[in-house]
This record gives structure tokens, sequence and C-alpha cells, in this order.
């Protein structure tokens, strides 16, 4: 699934509960992610594809963060930087989790590739995580799901009075919340 669907399943994970802080909110909508950052390689691999020495760290890394071991480090983060420490890291890991269940339903790749979860790595190779239904990063699935949770997210911010955008700005959080209400008198 693209980022902007991993941060809002991160966000609705952030909300299970009404007692976090901001900064809390923040860590377990990063944890959603951040496993994506093995995909940085990207760049490299498209402006050196056509070089006589290609770096393929897109084809050879992609992935290889969305693993158990790679969780416990995010995990052990979040404790740290948490405020609520324990339900953090726990509902962290679950936004770690929900993203990768989100690429074995709808990441396969252009090409038809399914991108494996290799879960266990470095410690084995013997789960490879795919599902042979799957569907297309772009396909209608993502789509409809990403709507979903956008809804989720103007609802969330309608009754509790912040958003998403209030990870990056107060300000425009609570402009953002004032037009919400106001475009929606009644409860939506
Ligand atoms: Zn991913």
């Amino acid at each position: 699934m693209n980022l902007i669907t991993h941060a809002l399943v991160g966000w609705t994970a952030a909300n299970f509960s009404k007692t976090l802080s901001k900064r809390d909110m923040f860590i377990i909508t990063c944890a959603g992610v951040i496993p994506d950052i093995d995909g940085l390689g990207a760049p490299v691999e498209i402006l050196t594809r056509d070089s006589s020495n290609p770096l393929l760290w897109w084809t050879e890394y992609h992935h290889g963060l969305h693993t158990l071991l790679f969780c416990a480090v995010v995990c052990a983060a979040a404790s740290f930087f948490g405020r609520r420490k324990l339900l953090t890291a726990c509902l962290a890991a679950i936004s770690f989790h929900l993203h990768i269940l989100g690429d074995i339903l709808g990441a396969r790749g252009p090409d038809g590739y399914q991108w494996p979860i290799p879960y266990l790595r470095p410690f084995s190779e013997a789960w490879q995580l795919t599902w042979e239904g799957q569907w297309k990063l772009n396909a209608w699935p993502n789509i409809a799901i990403t709507m979903i949770l956008l809804a989720i997210a103007f609802r969330l911010a309608w009754l509790r009075g912040y958003s998403p955008v209030g990870l990056f700005s107060e300000k425009a959080d609570t402009v953002f919340v004032e037009t919400i209400r106001k475009r929606f008198p009644g409860k939506i």
C-alpha cells in the first residue's frame, strides 16, 4: 500500500486510546510508515539504472525492514520516546504489523511481483509472507480502503477535536477541525 494509506492506518491505531499525548500518537503513526524506509533506495536505483555499475538498492533491500526484528527496534524506540511507554510500544507494534498486513494484501508490483515479506530475517528465511489473492498497488481496494480511512479520520477529528494535520501544525489542525465542524454541524 502507499505511504498515505499506511499513515492513515497508523493514525487509526493511534486513536485506539483517547488518553494518548500527541507525541505518542505521532510515534504510533510513524510506526505504521517506517518499514518503508527500506524503499529509500528506489531513487538511487533509478538514477544508476543505465550506468555501467547499477546500484540495485530498491530491488535488493525493499521489504528488508518489514521484519519482526525491526518491529522490536521500533517498539523499543516507541517505549523510549513515548510518554505512556507500554501502551505506545504495544500500539506501535500493532501499527507496524498492520503495515505488513496491508502490504501482503495489496502491494503487488506492476509486473506482478509479490514482494514477499521476509518476516524472520536475518535469523531465518523460512517465512516469506505472501498471499495469492494479493491485489496490485494501484488497484481499487487500496483506493476504497484509503477513502474509508479518510472518513474515519474526519469523523475522529469531528468527535475528538484533532486530526493527523496536528502532527505537523497545531494551528492548521485547529482551522481544519473548525472547518469540518462548521461544514457538518450535526453529528457525522
Ligand atoms: Zn511496506
